[in-house]
């Protein structure tokens, strides 16, 4: 394929695939001969700074690490992972390239400064357009675009209702107008116009893993794009496709690194690959093991252990180190991973007392994922996730449909670390080992036995992990979340260690589950 002289991308905040719903003619227009999916996948979590640093850095957000409050802030610039802007400067040094957003963070904390992007923004969608105008009568051969409106309409109206559709219809009239540009340049022809979202939203807001806040539109429209339907594609793969486009290298796939890719379906180039995921191993189930036997976790961590709840049938610590108290009912089932399993939440719950949680300490877990839950559930913690209490002292893990997310209150601001099962859906036995360091803030997620996601909170939440109230397994340290909301989980083999985890660690344990 001879390559595109410009590419376009246009990023419609907060849209998701809610277009199929609203009235887009000006959509409907430019994608007409092109190639589209509904259902590309926004990456978890659902946020902006997530899913704009992802399309711009090819990447994961457990990898970037940018969020919406770091990328206000805190220029960017990492030279083993740079932006797509910065990839094609260092290969087209005279290129025309600009970067036009209503959502002025994208231009302070992800797109560098001093590699000569023309980076321009307004305070609305329409005065946007009119610098986007401007760019196009430049030429540029990369112009990145982020429209804020639809997602603001989408938060105050609620996403999917007639307020949130009228904006999108009001939007696709801007897209028109920018697509209407390049024609005017005479340059449509050699144009590649790529438009998605970042994520959609439910109700009033996103940042889950609900079908309408992960799935969105993704189309790709030019001289060369196959038309028809875009097989899979995933926000972060906007740096892969852009590159191809301009006919430059695209960087290999490096699990941990740049994992953009270029989707199937948009060009005709049959030597394309595209590899998902991997479906996760579910672990074979088998009878559990006495904690003190020489397979047992006992000898493995040794004095290390503070608490070993193996949810065979029993709810004490296996170590006789803790002491457990029940609250409700805590059911058990026969078929966890190593015997029996638990079942906690809204119907019981355990307050445990005894446990040391500085300078650092370890939670290993095995946690029966659901791809279908209807909201996240508390699993353990020591401080309460409720509204209005996330900044609270103390953290709690919490398992999603798609992640596990621990949140971290300091008193006077709360911050999050998200680690997704990197499978589109899953469900089914995930083995989650969670590592705090109370003194560095290093904390790390291990899933089934690999490092996942490492991050470093600051030292205000760090030093606030020990200091939560009761600490609690089955819900918050008030146990009234799961309780009210009716959720429930089951949980196998939870071990609480002192001091943080190393990768040998873990791996030893995965050996034993093996
Ligand atoms: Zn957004």
């Amino acid at each position: 394929m001879k390559p595109y002289s410009y590419v376009a991308v246009i990023g419609i905040d907060g849209m998701g695939n809610f277009n199929r719903q609203a009235e887009t003619p000006q959509l409907d227009r430019i994608f007409k001969n092109g190639a589209v999916t509904y259902h590309a996948l926004s990456m978890d979590p659902t946020i902006s700074a997530e899913n704009w640093g992802g399309m711009l850095l090819g990447t994961d957000p457990a990898v970037h690490n940018l969020t919406n409050g770091s990328i206000s802030c805190n220029p960017y610039r990492n030279d083993a992972l740079p932006t797509l802007f910065r990839r094609i400067r260092a290969a087209m040094p005279a290129a025309y390239l600009a970067s036009a957003v209503n959502w002025t963070p994208i231009n302070i904390g992800i797109v560098e400064d001093g590699i000569g992007v023309d980076k321009r923004t307004a305070e609305n969608d329409t005065l946007v357009t009119a610098e986007i105008l401007d760019c196009v009568s430049k030429k540029p051969t990369f112009l990145f675009v982020q429209l804020d409106e639809v997602d603001g309409a989408g938060h105050h109206f609620g996403y999917g209702t007639p307020g949130h559709l009228a904006k999108i219809r009001e939007i696709d009239a801007l897209v028109g107008r920018i697509y209407d540009a390049y024609v005017q340049q005479g340059i449509a022809e050699d144009t590649l116009f790529l438009c998605l979202a970042d994520h959609g939203g439910v109700n009033h807001g996103h940042g889950g893993w609900a079908e309408t806040e992960k799935y969105i539109f993704f189309g790709a429209a030019g001289r060369d794009v196959c038309p028809g339907e875009i097989s899979f594609a995933v926000t972060k793969d906007i740096s892969a496709t852009v590159l191809y486009a301009l006919g430059l290298p695209v960087p290999a796939y490096t699990p941990g690194g740049y994992t953009s890719q270029v989707p199937l379906g948009i060009f005709p180039d049959p030597a394309l690959t595209y590899r998902q995921s991997a479906p996760m191993k579910h672990p074979a189930q088998k009878p559990s093991v006495a904690y003190d036997a020489p397979e047992g976790l006992g000898p493995l961590f040794g004095a290390r252990v503070q608490l070993c709840l193996q949810c065979d049938d029993t709810l004490t610590d296996a170590a006789g180190r803790c002491s457990l108290q029940e609250h409700g009912a805590v059911k058990f089932y026969s078929n966890g991973v190593r015997g029996a399993t638990a079942e906690f939440g809204a119907t019981g719950a355990l307050t445990v007392e005894g446990l040391r949680l500085q300078p650092g300490f370890s939670i290993l877990f095995w946690v029966l994922a659901d791809a279908n839950l209807p909201e996240q559930i508390c699993v353990l913690g020591n401080k309460s996730p409720e509204r209005g209490l996330h900044q609270a002292r103390g953290f709690n893990v919490l398992l999603r449909n798609h992640s596990i997310m621990v949140q971290y209150g300091c008193g006077d601001d709360d911050t999050d670390t998200v680690t997704a099962f990197g499978a589109d859906r899953y469900s089914g036995w995930i083995h989650v080992a969670l590592s705090f360091d109370t003194q560095s803030g290093e904390t790390v997620c291990y899933l089934n036995f690999q490092r996942a996601h490492t991050d470093r909170i600051a030292a205000p939440f760090a030093e606030s992990l020990p200091q939560g109230g009761a600490f609690v397994i089955g819900d918050d340290a008030r146990m009234t979340y799961n309780r009210s909301r009716g959720l429930i989980f089951r949980m196998d083999d939870l071990l609480i260690l002192d001091g943080t985890l190393t990768d040998a660690d873990v791996a030893a344990l995965g050996k034993l589950y093996e």
